[in-house]
Order: C-alpha cells, then structure tokens, then sequence
C-alpha cells in the first residue's frame, strides 16, 4: 500500500481551534488567515506546509487568506524573492486572487501606534547598546536589570523617537523599547525592543524610514490591521504570544484582535528546512543555487520533477500537530512516486551503456539491417496515453549491469546460454562476447527468436527477466543526473551539532553519454518521464536533453513501515 492510499493519521490541532471560534462566534464567524514569508529567501519545504494550513484552513472555512510579505528588515530583503515566491506559491498550487499585502505599507501605523504607547507611558527610548540590553534581560530565574532610560518622560521620549525618525542618530544608538516588565517569568516581555534604527535601503520604501519595526512589534499589528482572525504560526513563537496580545491589548484596533495559534514546524530526515542554512548551501558553493535539485525549496523539488499535488497531499498526511517531530524523506518521496506512476509517460534509455549484437538479425533487399517498429505501451496505469513505436534493429544497447559474462547466484539477467525478454521486442540468448584487456565487457552476441515478436512467446516459454533497450541506430545521446541525499546523518547535525559536518559528499552522479530512445527528445522542459526500471526523470527546465531523477522506482517508505511494523 503506497502512502497516498492511507487516511490521514495526523490531528489537525488548527482545524480544532478554528472550529471552537466558529461555534463560539468568536469573530462573527469569519476565518481569515495570512501566510506571511519574510522575502530574504526562496520557499521551501517547510514553508509549503505554512501554506498549505493558511490556504486549506481559510478554505475549509469559506475564509480568506492573505500572502503578506513580512518585509520589515530593510538588511536582507530583496525584490527578487518578492516575485520568486509569488511565483513558486502559483506553482504550489496556490495562484492569488488579489493583490500581496506588504507589512512596510502599515510602517505609517505601526508608528503611529508606536507614539500612542509613549504618549500612554507605555514604551521608551533606550540609549544603551544591543549588547547592554540583552545582558540586562537576565534569564530564567535571573532578575533584569532596569534601564536607566526606564523613567524618561513622554514628552522627552516622545521627541527622541521623533529624532530617531528623521535620522539624526546612528545606527545602534537609539531604540525605542515597550515598558513592560523586567522581571517577568517570560523574557519576551522585558521591555523588548519595538524600533531599531537600520541605514539600509528598503526594497519598497527606499530612503523614506531610518527605523524600522522588530518582527514583534510588526507581526500582530499587522494581522490587526488587515483583520486577520486566526494567527498560524510554528511552535517557536509560543513564547512570543503574550507579547502579542499585550500590544494588541494597548491598541484601538479596526477589528476584533487576532489570537495567534501555533503548529509544528515541518521537518524532514536528510534535509534542511531553514532559509539561513539553505544560504549556506548556496553560499559555499556545496549547490549549483537555490534550485539545485538536491535543495528543499519550492524550485529545486520543481526542478527535480516533484509534482505540486504530491507535496500538497504529503502535507495534508501529515496534518498539523502542536508536537514537532521530523518526518521521514521517504514518505514524501512516496507521494511523489504514486503521483508520478500516474501520470508519467514510459520511455527507455540506457544509462551506462553495452552494445548488444544480433548475429541472425536480417538484412534487407537494400543490404541494410532490416529495421522493425516495435508498439510499446505508453502507461500501463493509463490506457488513454495510448502506444508508440519504437525502431528496433540488430544493434542495441543494454545496462552494463543487465550482462555478467560469469554471473553471481540469483542473477537472473543475460549471461552467456541465457534467454531474457527486450521490453516490446523479443526474446534473445547471449552466445558469446568480447572484452577489453581489463576484462571489461565491450560487446555482447546474441541470437533472436523471430517466433516472440513483441516480446511474448508462442509456447508459453518462461524467462526470468525482462530487460530495457535502445536501438543503437536510433539513439539519441544525454545526460542523466542522479541524486542521493544532501545530507547522510537522519538529522542532519543531530538537533544540536553544524548540520554541515553530515554533507555527503557524493549526493550528486552526473551520466553523459546515456542512449536514449528517440522520443525523450521530444519531451517538454520540466515533463517527467519514467526511464523503465530506473526511476523517474525530470526533464532540466532550459538544457535539452538532461535529465534529473526524481525519485527511484522502489518504495523505499513500504520498507520503513515494514521494519517499523
Ligand atoms: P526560516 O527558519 O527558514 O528562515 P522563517 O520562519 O524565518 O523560516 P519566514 O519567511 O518568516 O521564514 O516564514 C514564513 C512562514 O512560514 C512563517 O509563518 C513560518 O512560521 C513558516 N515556516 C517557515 N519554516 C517552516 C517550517 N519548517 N515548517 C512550517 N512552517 C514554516
Ligand atoms: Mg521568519
């Protein structure tokens, strides 16, 4: 049984919070939801899961859902990943309806905002620097240490901020802070800082800010503002909850306030799934960029053939536990598998190939070796995908693999006297071959069976395997690249070392000079085939002709269940 077969285990803890609010009345009623990426890098894995559970709860729910681009630092964010995740968001499955929303586009308010907590006594300016305030934090069980700005008057801080604004100070000399309380049990709220002046150039207001808003002082205000009623967020922002609500609480705000709910971060074994680390990745140089198929984002598991509807099912499998817990590769590589199986054509190509001889092939009147066209099936699990011929002649070519001139036990494939069956063709039995002075095969003779045309045998005769080919006449030459994980360790790190020590160092096998049957010239850039007993391959999006695998034929996620079981 493959994983997309099986109901969904997983509770859906938002699902839950949502449904109490409806029957409670809480909001009227209505459902609004926000996926609300910061555009400092490309989306990911992870972030598909986000978005899956902001789109598919606002849906459930006849609600809406906004993409709200949290762009508040003007240090790592660029226009660029503004489109990029527009776009990778269409790809996905989720094309918007209406226009993205901008966190800078509140900056106006949230200033506004901040001034009535100064005029309320309720914020300050701090002199101090970074380093100073966050020693004055304290910890768990260890005091905080008051500013000695705390007491500074309104009108005084009020003029300071304004100063702050207009740019008269450095960066790193002034930030405004909210008032709260130094001694709290939850760090978050000792006085945590709401303003940081940044010289940076943002990417939609340019010059106009010096300070910008903390990602704190942003976040609820501008799910405030747009009339956001579910705030979904990963588990790591339980803390910052509180701090959420007690700005929402001083606020007169135009709708109901928000409640922030949280959910597990989506993690997987092998892989990554942090914008920062994916950099790196980049970065060193370990990827070719940010849609190298080995990469967890939206456009390397595109580039790799992943289809969209295998991650949106994987995410709905897995639904949206308060619990983190890291997922198996395996069971998305099975969705991606049953998705493909579907819908991908078969085609034949020969990675590492071994010419093959027909000694009694026919010649024709012409004196040329005669040339067949063989009806191979295009999809089995689909009829409407319909047939196409394929060329066959004398010459062939087979896996090096698909040969042992003195095969082990148990190997089942051609071997000198043995008869196998050519996919669609015939049956044919080795007779002798040649080899270099390494010992190397280089060429196989074999004779055919003109009685098993199209690969079935009058008298019912049995063989053991069945074996792919392509025409050598016919070939048509690329590249095949194969993967394997990034990362060996099933944790990358294990939680708590560098991530980067578990690199594998061969998770990427570049095959030029692989045979392939004509028609995969022909396949569209970003189609993904099935090379018949290879695996799945997705043609590269701009280079003809390379092929990336997607995922292999066995279902590796059936072992693990078995194992497991
Ligand atoms: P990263 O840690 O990769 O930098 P981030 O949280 O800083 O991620 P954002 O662009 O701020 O990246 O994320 C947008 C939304 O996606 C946030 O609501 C965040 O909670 C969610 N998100 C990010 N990573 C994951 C993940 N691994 N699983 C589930 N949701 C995630
Ligand atoms: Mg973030």
């Amino acid at each position: 049984m493959s994983a997309s077969d099986q109901t969904p285990v997983a509770s859906n803890s938002v699902r839950e919070v949502v449904t109490a609010d409806i029957e409670r009345g809480t909001f009227g009623g209505r459902v609004q939801t926000r996926f609300p990426p910061e555009p400092n890098g490309y989306l990911h894995i992870g972030h598909a899961k986000a978005i899956t559970v902001n789109f598919g709860i606002a849906a459930d729910f006849d609600g809406t859902c906004n993409l709200r681009f949290d762009d508040t630092n003007p240090d790592t964010e660029e226009a660029d990943y503004v489109d990029a995740i527009l776009a990778d968001l269409a790809w996905l499955g989720y094309p918007l309806d209406r226009a993205a929303l901008f966190a800078s586009d509140y900056f106006e308010q949230l200033y506004e905002w901040a001034e009535l907590l100064i005029e309320k006594e309720l914020a300050y300016v701090d002199e101090q620097d970074g380093e100073t305030i966050s020693a004055q934090r304290g910890g768990y069980g260890k005091p905080g240490i008051e500013s000695p700005f705390r007491a500074r008057a309104a009108e005084e801080n009020l003029a300071l901020f304004r100063r702050m604004r207009a740019g008269d100070f450095a960066d790193g000399s002034h930030v405004l802070r909210a008032k709260i309380d130094m001694q709290h049990e939850n760090m978050q709220l000792r006085d945590p800082v709401m303003y940081r002046i940044r010289a940076g150039h943002h990417h939609r207001t340019g010059d106009q800010w010096k300070i910008y808003p903390t990602y704190d002082w942003a976040h609820g205000q501008s799910d405030a503002i747009e009339g956001v009623t579910h705030s979904l967020c990963t588990l790591e922002f339980d803390s910052h909850r509180a701090l959420y609500d007690w700005y929402l609480g001083h606020l007169p705000l135009p709708f109901e306030k928000p409640c922030q709910t949280e959910f597990a971060r989506l993690e997987l074994t092998h892989t990554i799934a942090s914008k920062r680390k994916l950099m790196r990745l980049v970065d060193d140089g370990t990827v070719d960029g940010w849609d190298d198929p080995r990469m967890p984002t939206l456009r390397g598991l595109r580039r790799r053939g992943y289809p969209s509807l295998a991650i949106r099912e994987f995410c709905s499998f897995i639904g949206v536990a308060r619990t983190n817990s890291r997922h198996q590769i395996e069971l998305l590589e099975s969705f991606v598998r049953t998705n493909l199986n579907k819908v991908a054509l078969r085609r034949m190509a020969v990675l590492r190939p071994l010419k093959v001889v027909i000694t009694n092939w026919p010649v024709g009147d012409d004196g040329e070796p005669v040339v067949e066209l063989m009806e191979l099936n295009n999809n089995p699990e689909n009829a409407d995908d319909g047939t196409r011929m394929v060329a066959f002649t004398g010459e062939f070519y087979i896996e090096q693999d698909d040969f042992r001139a003195e095969p082990p036990p148990k190997y089942y494939r051609l071997t000198p006297g043995r008869e196998v069956r050519l996919r669609g063709a015939y049956f044919v039995t080795a007779t002798g071959f040649e080899a270099d002075t390494d010992g190397q095969v280089t060429e196989v003779r074999v004779t055919y069976d003109p009685d098993t045309r199209g690969g079935s045998s009058p008298d019912g005769r049995k063989v053991k395997s069945t074996m792919h080919w392509v025409s050598a006449a016919h070939a048509v030459d690329g590249t095949a690249v194969l993967y394997d994980r990034l990362f060996t360790a099933e944790v990358p790190g294990d939680e708590t070392g560098d991530p980067f020590d578990d690199l594998n160092e061969s998770s990427r096998e570049i095959i030029m000079g692989a045979k392939l049957e004509p028609a995969l010239g022909d396949v569209e850039p970003g189609q993904v085939v099935q090379f018949e007993r290879l695996g799945y391959f997705a043609a590269d999006p701009r280079e003809r002709l390379l092929f990336h695998r997607t995922v292999g034929l066995r279902d590796e996620w059936a072992k693990i269940q078995r194992r497991n079981s």
